[in-house]
């Protein structure tokens, strides 16, 4: 199989250059002007379009058993939608229940996406606790390519462990040169606001906010880095939503912690506003760490822009408005927590970002694509272009108008929390690995095309820890 685009502008996290793209089998093959393709080849035009690596989205929820329901995605709706949005990666959230064992977990979670996947994909492995059997299933897991953990310091009684259980797990993933990743909420805050909010009488999903403020999220992101800090972990903390968390990491940094941040597209772009709307509509724009105030979404763009910020993820965590948020209609701690957006993240940053001049091309690309496969051992197979890569590409046509609405959009769920948003530009063509998925912006690709991503683990760190 092999397939030619040609003449399109490439943008990559560091580089911008016109030219012809020679995809033979899964990877790309020939970079360079005029290339000649052999017969049978399919050419596809990219003149006036950017070619870009395939989007990592780093943080999503395709299978999540929660809060008393299940998320609304499989692995052929969520890849699906993942495609039409120019994502060709997804790293899932693998998040077994306490009573689970880890080998049960992961199991479990992969086998919701082997053979059903249109893209490719990958775990991080949630330890939702830690004992001596546990420690043994992690490294016989971490060994199959599972180089990343997910630690939660909220949800009290249904992932979160306790800090002995902390400690333990971020010295091993010291010992095996895997990566952190991070729910930093202080659970212990959480569940006391939240019961006096109740006791109240604040039941509507704008207490939501004001049971988590962002204290209680810098808490977290300092609780979590003093721990990294005494055991030389490598950490990165996922969905950080305001300045008071971002300035813990940086304090951090400074201290020679090992820490990457993630944000999320709903935080960039969706303020506390949206929780507070009358009726119940709220409900849609729950999730954790809550909306914040607006003068955060600069704070974040600026954080992406000087790099203190490296990767933008979705959280994609779809529940129905009609038939799920209502759980929590007389108790906002009940409503089950996720905005979707899997599908929307590359246009809504690229409209947001890129045309409305917060950010240019290389940092769209580099914190959407690039970061996230530098963080978790895929790059550079995958999150840029060059020889030998996966041939993972997104031609996206700039000059294209669109609007965003749940009635449209590939997503398993009846709502959209961006519905009649305008966007800038769109995914034409996305190929995963050389094979076409998508065109003129609908899925025509193949379910069970998606691989486990086996990813290798760090060197681990020369600098002792303290
Ligand atoms: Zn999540």
């Amino acid at each position: 199989m092999t397939l030619l685009i040609k003449n399109g502008e490439i943008v990559t996290a560091s580089d911008r250059y016109t030219a012809d793209i020679l995809c033979v089998g899964d990877t790309i093959a020939q970079i360079g002007r005029e290339l000649t393709a052999p017969a049978g080849t399919e050419v596809i035009d990219a003149t006036g379009k950017f070619v870009f690596p395939g989007f990592i989205d780093p943080h999503v929820h395709i299978y999540l058993p929660f809060m008393g329901t299940y998320s609304k995605d499989t692995y052929e709706t969520g890849s699906k939608a993942a495609l039409i949005g120019g994502t060709t990666t997804l790293i899932e959230m693998c998040c077994p229940a306490r009573s689970m064992s880890a080998e049960e977990g992961f199991e479990l979670w992969l086998a919701q996406a082997e053979g059903k996947s249109a893209c490719d994909f990958s775990f991080h492995l949630g330890v939702t606790r830690f004992d001596d059997a546990t420690e043994a299933q992690l490294r016989a897991i971490v060994r199959r390519g599972v180089s990343s953990f997910k630690v939660f310091l909220a949800y009290k009684g249904a992932f979160g462990i306790d800090d002995t259980e902390l400690y333990r797990t971020l010295k091993l993933a010291a010992e095996l040169g895997v990566v952190v990743t991070a729910h930093c909420e202080n659970e212990t805050l959480i569940a006391e606001r939240q019961k006096e909010l109740l006791a109240a009488g604040k039941i509507d999903p704008a207490q939501h906010h004001e049971s988590r403020p962002p204290t209680v999220e810098a808490e977290g992101v300092h609780h979590l880095l003093t721990f990294a800090e005494l055991t030389g972990a490598s950490t990165y903390i996922v969905h950080l939503s305001c300045r008071e968390a971002l300035a813990e990491a940086v304090r951090a940094r400074q201290r020679g912690v090992r820490v990457a941040v993630e944000t999320l597209i709903q935080y960039l772009l969706l303020d506390k506003s949206y929780a507070e709307r009358p009726d119940f509509e709220g409900a849609k724009y729950v999730m954790s760490p809550p909306l914040r105030d607006r003068s955060n979404q600069a704070v974040l763009w600026h954080g992406l822009r000087d790099g203190l910020i490296q990767t933008v993820a979705t959280d994609h965590a779809p529940f129905d408005f009609v038939r799920q948020k209502p759980l929590g209609r007389e108790d906002f701690t009940k409503i089950p927590n996720g905005i979707p957006s899997l599908e929307d993240r590359i246009t809504l940053l690229y409209t947001h970002g890129v045309a409305a001049g917060r950010i240019d091309l290389h940092t769209f690309v580099d914190v959407a694509s690039t970061q996230a496969a530098k963080q978790f051992g895929l790059f550079p197979r995958k999150g840029t272009i060059q020889l030998g890569a996966d041939a993972d590409l997104v031609v996206f046509d700039p000059k294209h108008r669109g609007v965003i609405s749940a009635k449209t959009q590939a997503m398993n769920v009846d709502y959209s929390a961006f519905e009649g948003w305008p966007i800038q530009g769109r995914p034409d063509v996305v190929t995963v690995r050389g094979e076409v998925a998508v065109r003129d912006g609908k899925f025509v690709g193949r379910i069970g095309r998606g691989q486990f991503l086996a990813r290798p683990t760090r060197s681990v760190p020369s600098a002792p820890a303290r």
